[in-house]
């Protein structure tokens, strides 16, 4: 079966597809964007579970680009919030500010713990006058920039929790693009002296959320696609990709209508950039799909629990850092908005970072909840068995592109395999490999379409290069 053509197909309604498609369908094109789940918003939407409202790990919208930042308010208008951060580490049976603060981490570490530290980072910033180390892992980077032993105290565990993987096997680009570019020096003194000007406050945080949860974003722009005169079908895969040479054709579909072809003139995927490269018919070079195979991904089960309780906790994050405890990272979305539960009670959100096919990713639903909440009962405090009214487990395969040490090598034949045709564009977090944010994703949606358009000729690759994006962390925090 054949459907009539578009001129732009775009694969997945996650915020870069449909950013994508909402700037094409502002330009009357004919565009159609095929998502293979049953709502828009991918890893970004909001799952509403009778009367709670849940995303798939906190999710919190933040930018430094002003097209981004101006896209964002415009399309949410009066339903955004402005959220104020409170995160705390749970590490060593206690609860640390984070950021760190040197009065809590001086308690919370021990003296002796602290002044080991503080000589450990003040011998590496002296050797380092006389000699250049060669930084090529997370582990030589950030000991580099904080000393081993902070490292081994407040880097090594989370970020291992987080990829599965040690940290001198992960790529350093990870950490000087992801923790933050602040020095030790830097937060120590605004911990102590907090700047009254407010020019050094990058430590202290408040966030933009749509108050009805961040699938809002996803929605928002689904509704416009639509009302422009644009089409989202839900529940449609894409299977493979059909291109003559070096021009695509068209795609396979599997949707509620059963299987057909879309003839396009242009496809903008937003599918990982591995799965893309796997359905390319005729079939990719056996060498761009053993470099597409080899790239992995880190996978996430979310715990959602309904609570019978006004609240639990007063935190946006925890970040478990304790080797001993399963879970990664827990929010409260009332915390984030009081619309995303109902009046009364409370839920959280548990995040588990796994990988496909593993121990914990092949527990059983019943056995997740019941090591979430006996966790968060005798580790954390935090509730009691018969406080829990509901819950449910949503698994979310490639969470994560993996900065694996060489993964770079592979990433560039696959990447150079897909710029080879002439009307395709990859947008988003999956379609680039990339740790993208919500707003880089938009970002790419947003160049791709012009691009798609024939206004610029811009790589959707430079987004997100800058190093030290995220300014105001000095973790890896799992976004
Ligand atoms: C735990 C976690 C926390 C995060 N926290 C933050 C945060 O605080 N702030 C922030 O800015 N960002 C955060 N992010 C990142 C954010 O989720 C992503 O940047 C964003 O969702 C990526 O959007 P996207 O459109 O590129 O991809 P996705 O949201 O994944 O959308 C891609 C869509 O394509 C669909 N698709 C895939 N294959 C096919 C196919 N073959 N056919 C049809 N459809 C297909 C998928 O179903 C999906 O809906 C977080 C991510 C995670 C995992």
């Amino acid at each position: 079966m054949s459907k009539s053509a578009v001129d732009v197909c775009v694969v997945g309604a996650g915020p870069a597809g449909l950013s994508a498609a909402y700037i094409l369908c502002q330009s009357s094109v004919n565009t159609a964007v095929l998502e293979l789940g049953g709502q828009v918003g991918g890893i970004s939407r909001t799952v509403v579970w009778d009367g709670f409202r849940f995303d798939i790990g906190g999710h919190r919208f933040f930018t430094k680009d002003d097209e981004v930042d101006r896209f964002f308010r415009d399309l949410l208008g009066d339903e955004i919030i402005w959220v104020n951060r409170t995160s705390r580490i749970f590490y060593r049976n206690r609860y640390f500010d984070y950021p760190l603060k040197p009065a809590n981490a001086l308690f919370g570490m021990g003296i002796g713990t602290t002044a080991r530290c503080l000589l450990d980072y003040g011998s590496l910033k002296v050797k380092n006058l006389f000699h250049h180390r060669e930084i090529v892992s997370l582990e030589d980077w950030v000991s580099n920039e904080f000393g081993h032993e902070l490292f081994k105290l407040f880097f090594k565990n989370y970020t291992e929790k987080v990829w599965g993987i040690d940290c001198s096997r992960i790529c350093a680009e990870w950490a000087a693009q992801r923790i933050k570019g602040l020095s030790l020096r830097v937060a120590v003194k605004e911990a102590l002296f907090p700047s009254r000007n407010g020019k050094v406050t990058t430590l202290i945080d408040k966030f933009m959320y749509p108050r009805l949860g961040i699938g809002r974003i996803s929605e928002r722009l689904a509704e416009s696609v639509t009302a422009l005169g644009g089409e989202v079908r839900l529940g449609s895969r894409v299977t493979a990709v059909n291109h003559e040479g070096s021009v695509v054709t068209s795609v396979e579909v599997e949707g509620p209508e059963g299987r057909y072809a879309l003839p396009l003139k242009r496809l903008c995927s937003s599918m990982p950039l591995t799965e893309l490269a796997l359905a390319m018919r005729p079939e990719a070079p056996a060498e761009v799909a053993t470099a597409a195979r080899s790239l992995r991904y880190r996978d996430l089960i979310t715990v959602n629990l309904m609570i019978n309780r006004p609240r639990v906790t007063d935190d946006t994050w925890i970040y478990i850092h304790d080797p001993t405890i399963t879970l990664g990272r827990i929010h409260e979305p009332r915390n984030w908005s009081a619309e995303m539960v109902p009046a009364g009670k409370t839920s959280l959100v548990v995040e588990y970072f796994c990988f496909q096919g593993g121990e914990i990713w092949n527990m059983d639903d019943q056995a997740l909840i019941d090591l979430t909440i006996e966790d968060l009962d005798r580790r954390l405090g935090f509730l009691k068995k018969d406080d829990v009214i509901d819950a449910f487990v949503i698994r979310t395969a490639k969470a994560y592109p993996m900065y694996e040490l060489g993964y770079e090598e592979l990433l560039r034949k696959v990447v150079d395999y897909v710029g080879s045709f002439s009307n395709l564009e990859t947008v988003g977090r999956y379609g680039t490999y990339k740790y993208n944010n919500m707003d880089h994703s938009i970002k790419t949606g947003m160049l791709a379409a012009r691009n798609l358009l024939g206004e610029t000729r811009q790589s959707v690759f430079d987004v997100n290069r800058a190093r030290e994006y995220h300014e105001e962390k000095i973790l890896p925090t799992g976004s």
